[in-house]
């Protein structure tokens, strides 16, 4: 990982430019630049051939300046230090761009979920949460599922953290199963929230969904619900494409059976009917709309070049370097931005908090027609700003961020700042009403 691919960098100097924006003094910047804190951990595993294997984790809790701190676990290879540091941050920005009772955080474990068995994965989920118990809890820090990461995972972690705390407590991870106090509807909630805003940008940008293309990379959790839902809604996927392969079809996948297929070949690749594209052809094709829901740092300066797609959706955490952002800006293509267009995620589980704390449970649709609510909300502000201050997406949604828990850290006497004055009015929250 370089510098100029590092998430930890790359928000601080997404941050740092809100904060010139909104004309803050440079204390903002001060008090935000850091998570305040990082634990790590190490956790060994008895591994199935007899020998014990200790594998190290982060949790990255950035701010609690607007309630506990949230976000998700991911196992990978890749995990580290910055990256979860960086990733707790984007979920600062991310919770008060939805304006959500949450600060930001992130947790990871640095290995390679598939080559583990299933008691292996469950002593390193039961393991993690033992060691991070004293810094956790529903009013403390409430993690969820991230990179492959699941319900089965989080009810392992729930029932670990039930066991250190003596007693039940549903509300300490979202994204867990049905039975122990999961939510309907988030399973499929940042897919869900992803075609919300898509759908939003298309009637902006005045093109028919039911004439519209699209391509998607990555087949996880949000790459498969949103290749799904897009396509429900009228949208022709032709290409999709996953860690081990890619499915292209020039007149639109069948998605319904491609779900099917992957479930069953663990890939997309040798779909029938379709053909093998890379990387860097999936992001070249001539589609409408192009979603990143894999890993950071996909579209950098070489990668936006090649972009045709009028929007992109970043259903990841980072999928744009600050090259390719600047890029895909200079060539006028709608990016909605990460913090936005994955928020569908956090906004449920937040949803499940809430059901959690009130012991009341509500239908699914229930559950869809508030995203959906949120979602436009947050469109809505962040695309008004956008238009009157001439900045894209991405800076719009910093704004609104920044100015959001820097309110909030003048209220509880960390800063001091006069909003009155200094806030440009229309970036006071609420300019999309
Ligand atoms: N991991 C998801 C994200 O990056 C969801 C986090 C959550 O639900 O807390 O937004």
């Amino acid at each position: 990982m370089s510098d100029l691919t590092n998430p930890f960098l790359i928000v601080q100097g997404q941050l740092h430019r809100a904060v010139e924006n909104l004309g803050f003094p440079e204390d903002v910047y001060e008090v935000f630049k850091e998570p305040f804190r990082i634990t790590r951990v190490a956790v060994p595993v008895h591994m199935e051939n007899g020998s014990i294997q200790t594998f190290i984790g982060f949790r990255a809790q950035h701010t609690d300046v607007t309630g506990p701190t949230k976000g998700g676990i991911r196992f990978h290879q890749d995990v580290s230090e910055d990256e979860v540091k960086g990733l707790s941050m984007w979920m600062t920005f991310k919770t008060a761009v939805m304006g959500l009772p949450y600060g930001g955080a992130k947790g990871g474990v640095i290995c390679d979920p598939g080559t583990l068995t299933e008691r292996e994965l469950e002593e390193l989920s039961r393991g993690y949460i033992r060691q991070l118990a004293p810094v956790m809890g529903p009013e403390i820090d409430i993690p969820a599922p991230d990179v492959n990461t699941n319900p089965k995972i989080m009810g392992w972690m729930l029932d670990e953290f039930d066991k250190v705390r003596g007693h039940h407590t549903p509300g300490f991870i979202t994204g867990k199963p049905l039975v122990l106090g999961g939510s309907l509807g988030r399973d499929a909630a940042t897919g869900r929230g992803v075609l919300f805003v898509v759908l939003r940008a298309m009637d902006r940008l005045g093109i028919d969904p039911k004439k519209a293309t699209a391509a998607v990379q990555g087949f996880g959790n949000v790459g498969t619900h949103s290749a799904r839902l897009l396509a429900e809604a009228g949208v022709k996927i032709v290409a999709v494409s996953d860690v081990r392969g890619s499915a292209y079809n020039p007149d639109g996948l069948d998605i319904p059976a491609l779900l099917r297929y992957a479930q069953e070949h663990r890939t997309t690749k040798g779909f029938p009917g379709s053909r093998e594209i890379s990387n860097d052809d999936l992001f070249s094709l001539d589609v409408d709309v192009i979603v990143p829901a894999a890993l950071e740092n996909q579209i950098d300066g070489k990668r936006a070049e090649l972009v045709k797609a009028r929007i992109v959706a970043e259903a990841a955490n980072g999928p744009t370097t600050p090259e390719g952002d600047e890029l895909l800006a200079e060539r006028g293509i709608f990016v909605i931005p990460d913090i936005l267009c994955n928020a569908g995620g956090v906004t449920v589980s937040y949803f499940e908090w809430v059901q959690n704390t009130m012991g009341y449970y509500w239908p699914e649709d229930e559950v869809n027609d508030k995203l959906l609510r949120m979602m436009n909300d947050a469109f809505d502000t962040i695309y008004k700003m956008r238009n009157e201050h001439k900045v894209t997406m991405r800076e719009a949604a910093y704004l609104v961020a920044v100015h959001r828990v820097a309110e909030a850290a003048t209220a509880r006497g960390w800063l001091s700042l006069d909003f009155q004055h200094q806030v440009p009015p229309a970036i006071l929250r609420g300019a999309g009403d």
